[in-house]
């Protein structure tokens, strides 16, 4: 009898929390609804262009020399005529000081002092330097004091600098909008995710003379489709290359949290159960194929071994891998 009552009971708890995450979702798909729909898209009619574009990944899962350090976040150094920039400050997840993005940037040759300007994709813990950083809204280069210059630091929802890099100045991005010559946001593109709720996310696209749009992309919530869709509403340029992260772990993700395999069940708009898989993936290849990009760049921080492979199959030689310290030449 006391068996029976407590399955009754355990069954009606799981129910309500069942029934509470979709009436949560339902709530949160309308939102991203409105929002997309309040988004100002339209022709960007002076983008200015780019002559010179170089993408250093500084954080990522592959390093492609000894020195430098790899973790599941994203960090990319990217080089537009003379223009440096940050985009995401990586995850940092042993709270190290040098983090693991610093103690890379100086392997690479690479100053906090030149730079001109930081973007961050999204707020989520493999991009604004941690789990404390994203559930308190903050951003944190190291989990020491770090000397920041006083540069705007783009991002797609509020902010905050964290104590240990303070003094710099959050913009909140939300319409696509020119930054510099040639260097564009495409604006953010919320997504409801099933278990992490609403997230926005931001990607930057350079207009490089001669060649076309350049997009990068931090972990590529907002879907592929999505983001193609917006830089052709932006841009009639053609994509040449897509450079970045998409969050296609079929088959196993790069984070676990006990036994549990997280990312193949995060980063989707579906029920848990319903994991990420080859036919995502799938899905995506043919979405990038559908702009014939001449380079396709995926980061491995939350793409799986499978996701590459299949990549590489559809791509060839326009496929690389990113790795930390392979400086991408566009
Ligand atoms: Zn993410
Ligand atoms: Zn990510």
């Amino acid at each position: 009898m006391m068996i029976v009552k407590f399955l009754f009971t355990l069954l009606a708890v799981v129910g309500l929390v069942f029934a509470r995450t979709l009436m949560k979702l339902a709530v949160i798909r309308k939102r991203v609804d409105r929002e997309i729909a309040e988004t100002r898209v339209a022709k960007i009619l002076s983008p200015g262009v780019v002559e010179n574009l170089t993408v250093l990944p500084i954080i990522d899962y592959f390093k492609a020399r000894e020195d430098v350090k790899t973790e599941a976040g994203v960090s990319y150094h990217i080089t537009a005529d003379g223009r440096e920039i940050l985009l995401d400050v990586g995850a940092n997840g042993k709270k190290e000081h040098p983090s693991p993005l610093l103690h890379n940037m100086k392997k690479l040759g690479k100053e906090l002092k030149n730079l001109s300007m930081i973007f961050i994709s999204h707020v989520h813990l493999d991009h604004v330097g941690g789990m404390k950083e994203q559930k308190s809204g903050e951003f944190s280069l190291s989990a020491g004091p770090v000397e920041l210059p006083r540069i705007p630091v783009y991002s797609p929802v509020n902010l905050k600098p964290s104590a240990h890099n303070p003094g710099v100045e959050v913009k909140v991005i939300k319409d696509p909008c020119v930054i510099a010559d040639g260097i564009v946001s495409i604006g953010a593109i919320p997504r409801a995710l099933y278990l992490l709720g609403y997230t926005c996310e931001n990607s930057l696209a350079f207009r490089l003379e001669g060649k076309g749009i350049v997009l990068v992309i931090g972990c590529g919530h907002q879907t592929i489709e999505q983001i193609i869709q917006r830089t052709r509403a932006l841009f009639d340029d053609p994509i040449h290359a897509i450079i970045g992260g998409l969050h296609l772990p079929a088959g196993g993700g790069r984070l676990k949290i006990g036994p549990i395999d997280i990312q193949p069940i995060v980063g989707t708009d579906r029920a848990p159960w319903n994991k990420l898989n080859e036919n995502d993936t799938r899905a995506a290849i043919e979405a990038v194929k559908s702009v014939n990009p001449k380079l396709v760049a995926l980061s491995p921080h939350d793409s799986s071994d499978r996701s590459l492979e299949l990549f590489r199959a559809a791509f060839g030689d326009a496929f690389q891998v990113i790795e930390v310290g392979k400086t991408i030449v566009l």
